[in-house]
């Protein structure tokens, strides 16, 4: 006996003894493979013209035996060789319990039914099942194999026994699950499964939309021929009768209009098919007629996958052609900045000429693609208008990912994607869209302002963005390590005015530059306070000169500030590098070689600290002057909360203060 690796026996383990509420997902799941396994028969045969399949005899078939208390699912699709046994079912090692094992870590020791939630697959078989068998012949093989196991020490593979597939061409895969006992008052045991309603209550329920029949024998009843010689008294007199029924309505969901399914049935489908356990966000259905016709269902999910973010994240739609999966992730479909949206594409049109290459650089793909793009744009921005709510828990978890979309495209994608973003509006308190933005935007306001850094709490605190507010400026607050980088490729925002907007008419359409508040040429200060600046400047030139030979190489400039308002100094910078950016890419692969911020120290000429330095300078003390100018510099960064260069010199220099 082979044993099963530590990491699926956990999970076994925990699938076997937890109190499972969802335990009926196994069918689903079984199904499902079979489904599976006749794809990959079919998209084989497309393949390889020496494959003859009788399509119309691709089938699931389901059976039960009450005594011997067994459930069999079996297909003829592609089967599985030995070593595919061997592999495929040794190791529970699909993506799908993957995710269950982070959500599992995640969720230790809270009370939750974690299981069936997930795409456990085959395993959940062991929820219902204390023995399994599958007997498997892979197509074009003329033996079969049987894998047996009781989910807790092991497996076994070994050659199937006489009877088992080795008929003619008897390519398929059976599994069969002997039931676990249900306990005396386990009204949710596994004995309903026994029973032809139990099967076809659970077909109907989660694998109704399978393309291929799920077909089984049912006992039916007939009414007998009346004899010639009945009487009046005459009872009509019925037979039994076996007889093939498939169970499910096989029509693929794509295929029907939103008006013919239930919203519950879109909610089964997507989380049956994707693995996903909450319903989506929002269900897209479309299709198109004429020269190009296809059918097209999407999902927005409600939640990020755990690997969204990850490289190994594959995005795409499944892509169908008459009836067979030809690709399951086509990547073609889906732009990047939308990669989160699942769903499938079916279309007889897609010329089949199967090979990679080939379908990326065909033409009514991307045709589909332009549209699948469309409707999800469309679909995003009505969510926006109209679910505010749901649409800022959207993009709490995908947002990341379309400014990404703008930042990659270089801005290119902006002008469709820029209307889709939210920021944290400082004066607001709130998230706004840039379009809100411009709206409440101050008379004479020409710039976006926005403030970058890893916290809003602390964002909010810094002299800039107090000050930009206290001159009736709105301030983004952007907390993502993308923003910046894509404020920087889009450089401007293109406001569609207001026009139809009684309140607010005649705005005329309009790029507004997107301008970090912490740029030293910037200046929110009125008239009076810029030539209070400059006067101080010109006043204390030597003060300015002085600290700013102290400081050396740390700044490229000391000037005399115009809007550090309460605080003594401020630390600014010059040119496209800030210093939120400096902290990013100094944390990425270019490391300290990465390009630095051009810092500017600002001085707050009203400020009683000013008075000090201006002191110092005159008493000619140019030891304390440095002093002075490297705490204030210091602390200006703690402000911006970033680190001071040289902590123990920091602590030093406090200390010879007091
Ligand atoms: P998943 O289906 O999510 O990959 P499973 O644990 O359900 O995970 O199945 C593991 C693998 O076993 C499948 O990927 C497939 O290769 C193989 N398999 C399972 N059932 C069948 C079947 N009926 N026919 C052929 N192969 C199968």
């Amino acid at each position: 006996m082979k044993q099963f690796k530590t990491e699926s026996k956990k999970l076994l383990d925990l699938m076997i003894n937890s109190i499972y509420t969802n335990r009926e997902i196994f069918l689903r799941e079984l199904v499902s493979n079979a489904s599976d396994a006749i794809d990959k028969l079919s998209f084989m045969a497309l393949t390889d013209p020496s494959i003859q399949l009788g399509t119309d005899q691709l089938a699931i078939r389901l059976a039960f035996d009450k005594d011997a208390r067994t459930i069999t699912v079996s297909d003829n699709g592609i089967g599985m060789t030995e070593e595919e046994l061997d592999r495929n079912l040794g190791t529970i090692a699909h993506s799908g319990s993957e995710a269950f094992k982070e959500a599992n870590a995640e969720h230790q020791g809270e009370d939750i039914d974690i299981i069936g939630q997930f795409g456990v697959g085959f395993y959940s078989s062991f929820m219902v099942a204390q023995r399994v068998r599958v007997v498997s012949r892979a197509y074009g093989s003329d033996q079969a194999f049987a894998w047996e196991s009781d989910g807790v020490r092991g497996y076994t593979v070994t050659p199937a026994l006489p009877g088992e597939r080795d008929g003619e061409n008897d390519h398929g895969t059976d599994v069969t699950l002997y039931l676990r006992e249900s306990g005396p008052d386990d009204e949710d045991g596994p004995d309903k499964y026994l029973s032809e309603w139990g099967l076809r209550d659970l077909v109907r329920r989660y694998s109704n939309y399978v393309r291929h029949p799920i077909q089984m024998m049912v006992t039916k009843s007939r009414e007998l021929p009346k004899p010639d010689d009945a009487g009046d008294d005459y009872v009509p007199q019925y037979e039994s009768y076996q007889e093939l029924e498939t169970l499910n309505s096989m029509t693929p969901i794509w295929k029907k209009r939103s008006s013919e399914v239930e919203q519950d049935d879109y909610d089964e489908f997507y989380t049956s098919t994707f693995h996903d356990w909450e319903a989506p966000a929002r269900t897209i259905s479309f299709h198109a007629e004429g020269s190009l016709s296809y059918d097209a269902l999407l999902f927005i999910p409600s939640r990020a996958p755990f690997d969204l973010y990850s490289k190994d994240y594959e995005k795409g739609l499944a892509l169908y052609s008459s009836n067979v999966l030809i690709q399951e992730k086509c990547a073609e479909l889906v732009p990047d900045h939308y990669n989160f949206v699942r769903g499938v594409v079916d279309s007889p049109d897609v010329t089949l000429n199967i090979s990679r290459e080939t379908l990326q650089h065909n033409s009514q793909l991307r045709a589909i693609a332009r549209r699948v793009e469309r409707k999800i744009h469309d679909e995003l921005l009505s969510m926006r208008d109209d679910d505010r709510e749901a649409y800022e828990k959207f993009f709490e978890n995908f947002g990341r990912g379309l400014k990404f979309g703008i930042y990659n495209s270089y801005g290119a994608a902006a002008g469709d994607l820029a209307e889709l973003l939210l920021f944290w509006s400082a004066r607001e308190g709130k998230m706004v869209t840039l379009a809100e933005y411009v709206r409440s935007m101050a008379e004479g306001q020409k710039a976006i302002y926005y403030a970058a850094g890893d916290s809003r709490e602390r964002l909010e605190k810094t002299p800039v963005v107090k000050s930009a507010l206290a001159h009736g400026y709105d301030v983004l607050l952007c907390t993502q390590d993308v923003d910046e980088f894509m404020f920087q490729v889009m450089r401007t925002y293109h406001d569609e005015g207001m026009a139809g907007d009684s309140e607010h008419a005649g705005t005329d359409p309009r790029d507004l530059e997107l301008t970090n508040v912490s740029t030293a040429d910037l200046d929110f200060a009125t008239e009076e306070e810029k030539a209070a600046a400059e006067k101080a400047g010109e006043e204390h030139a030597s003060v300015f000169d002085a600290v700013r030979e102290a400081l050396g190489d740390k700044v490229v400039a000391v000037r005399a500030s115009a809007r550090a308002g309460e605080a003594p100094a401020c630390i600014s910078t010059e040119g496209p590098v800030s210093l939120e950016m400096e902290r990013i890419l100094a944390e990425g692969p270019e490391g300290e070689r990465a390009p630095e911020a051009r810092r500017v120290l600002e001085l707050n000429a009203g400020h009683p600290v000013f008075a000090k330095l201006t002191a110092v300078q005159e008493a000619g003390d140019s030891e304390k002057l440095a002093l002075y100018a490297s705490l204030l510099y210091d602390q200006a960064l703690l402000v911006e909360g970033l680190p001071v260069d040289d902590p123990v010199t920091f602590a030093k220099n406090v200390c010879s203060l007091m």
